[in-house]
């Protein structure tokens, strides 16, 4: 079954699956409503009794639209009204709790026999979003056809798209092209155009296959020419580059990079803070199913400790909760210099505006108002989320690479460090720097050095695990957090990436050559605090740059 059908699926299955858990548990909560009024009844003048009963109502008021019980939630909210009206009356003149009381029992009495009523019916999973995770075809994808008549040079070509992960097969006439897209289809192809049948012909092919294919893959093509017209021909067949020899295979693998573009955009952090678990798992599940990731938060005294480990980039908070109001709770975050740009939106039946003010003032981003339709909902965080990292990677990633800067790498490990502790798991740190780079400078130039450095970021983005973080420490130096992994592991990673970097062609004015880099590592241990790891990884790294270079050194 293809993915994007089974995501939808299962977003269904869970979003029905979830009402009807809801729909079980209504008469629950209609008997705890009714013994809330009872007991007040019972005790008339306990302002406790009385809340406890509001609470319940504005629960029912929040939830019950939600999961498909739109007239019940408007009732419920009616009625929560008029019992705040009650209790804030302080006139005993005003204060006739029978009116109220009638109210409830009426409501109780419809909620049990047809809570649905007959006047609305919304179905949830009907209006839920099934625009499941894009997963397209091309997201692994690291296949290219290489498609070159000079087998030498073609292996040699396809050794260096090698070291920077992808999967190559070299096609030799071009007339097996098509055959092989037919078998599986690349994520991209790679021609050289000096066949006989000269570049006319090669971009003919090209432009007759890409109309032919309901499949998309990008096209490079390879040329000893650069004059106008071999572009024009190669732009008319629909080209998305053109490199003329002698190549510059690290621009030439940029720009793959970038036409491939695996899906590297990681899906949008978001916490849900909610004391109501069914309310809660809801919500999560509609993100979910819109691609975002999720984590719950019934236990608001848990607060700072998942900010600090999750590092969400935006928070979805319920107003009410009997631990702690959100709009405190808002403040709370706010008082942290570090989250005071982390978008906080607010999710809450309360219609009352001055609310709305006070959650507003406390910092929060936006209120949403129960019940929300779960497309109306996506689309208002994803668009929050959307800003939010953008102006974080403006704060946290360095311009040349696009991997994280100094502060963020060293705010990564110190919450790396904590979570792999307290899970009891291993955590590596391993520190890079390019040898002789000063020599690359020198001999080719600033610019050229430049290249060299994206060269290794790209290298590591490429090679290790999407959980690995990476940065660019200093000038030439970089610094990776391996969480999950033992000292061993890193070193056998690292090694391979070494011996492919120090493989890699740059590619100065008329002029090839290669670079290497020194690496040190260690492994998380007991009483070592983030800059004691920092520390002992640039000590071995020395040791590695004193036992001659080009080398990996477990510290
Ligand atoms: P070693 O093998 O001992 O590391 O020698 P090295 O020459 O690499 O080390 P050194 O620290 O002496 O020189 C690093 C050079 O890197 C000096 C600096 O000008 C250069 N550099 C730092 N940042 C950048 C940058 O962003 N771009 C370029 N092109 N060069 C940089
Ligand atoms: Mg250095
Ligand atoms: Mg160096």
């Amino acid at each position: 079954m293809d993915p994007q059908q089974r995501s939808g699926d299962d977003l269904e299955h869970t979003l029905k699956a979830i009402e009807a858990s809801y729909t079980a548990n209504l008469p629950t909560r209609l008997d705890d409503i009714e013994y809330a009024l009872q007991r007040y009844i019972e005790d008339l003048g306990n302002d406790d009794h009385c809340n406890s009963l509001l609470i319940k109502l504005h629960e029912l008021a929040g939830s019950a639209g939600t999961f498909g019980y739109p007239r019940l939630g408007l009732h419920a909210a009616e009625l929560e009204k008029l019992l705040s009206a009650y209790l804030k009356a302080t006139a005993p003149s005003g204060k006739d709790f029978a009116p109220v009381a009638s109210a409830v029992r009426d409501l109780l009495q419809w909620a049990r026999t047809d809570p649905k009523g007959d006047d609305t019916v919304c179905d949830i999973a009907a209006t839920a979003p099934h625009t499941p995770v894009a997963e397209s075809e091309n997201v692994a994808n690291r296949l290219i056809y290489l498609v070159h008549d000079n087998l030498l040079i073609a292996t040699d070509i396809a050794a260096q798209f090698t070291h920077f992960g992808y999967e190559v097969r070299v096609i030799a006439e071009l007339g097996q092209l098509q055959a092989c897209i037919d078998q599986r289809v690349p994520a991209a192809v790679v021609m050289d155009l000096g066949f006989p049948a000269g570049i006319l012909g090669g971009a003919a092919e090209i432009a007759r296959i890409r109309a032919a294919s309901r499949h998309r893959f990008a096209v490079i093509f390879l040329s000893t020419r650069s004059n106008f017209e071999a572009r024009l021909v190669t732009v008319r067949a629909g080209a998305d580059g053109y490199f003329s020899k002698p190549l510059d295979m690290v621009a030439l693998i940029d720009r793959l990079d970038r036409l491939i573009e695996r899906d590297e955009e990681r899906a949008y952090r978001v916490l849900v803070v909610d004391d109501e678990v069914e309310t809660a798992d809801f919500y999560a599940a509609v993100l979910r199913g819109a691609g975002m990731e999720v984590r719950l938060l019934h236990q608001v005294s848990d607060m700072l400790r998942v900010m600090g480990e999750y590092r969400p980039e935006l928070v979805l908070m319920d107003v009410y909760m009997p631990d702690c109001n959100g709009v405190d709770l808002a403040r709370i975050i706010r008082q942290d210099t570090m989250y005071l740009d982390v978008p906080i939106v607010f999710l809450s039946s309360e219609g009352n505006l001055d609310n709305h003010l006070d959650a507003i003032a406390s910092g929060a981003d936006d209120f949403l108002t129960k019940p929300i339709q779960p497309l109306h909902l996506v689309s208002a965080l994803t668009s929050r989320a959307k800003r939010y990292r953008e102006l974080r990677g403006l704060i946290m990633r360095d311009s040349l690479t696009g991997l994280f800067n100094h502060s963020a790498i060293k705010e990564h490990l110190v919450r790396e460090m904590s979570i792999m502790r307290r899970m009891n798991k291993p955590l590596s740190l391993v520190m890079l720097d390019i040898d002789h780079f000063k020599r690359v400078n020198d001999t080719y130039g600033h610019p050229i050095g430049d290249q060299v450095i994206r060269a290794l970021s790209r290298l590591l983005q490429q090679r290790l695990r999407r959980s690995d973080i990476i940065g660019r420490y200093g000038g030439e130096e970089f610094a990776v957090i391996m969480p999950h992994t033992p000292i061993d592991a890193a070193v056998t990673v690292m090694d391979e990436i070494r011996e492919s970097f120090c493989n890699i062609r740059h590619h100065a004015e008329h002029q090839d050559f290669t670079a290497a880099f020194s690496a040190g590592s260690v492994e998380l241990a007991a009483d070592l605090d983030a800059d004691d790891l920092f520390r002992l990884a640039d000590a071995a790294l020395y040791q590695a740059k004193g036992g001659g270079r080009n080398r990996v050194v477990k510290g």
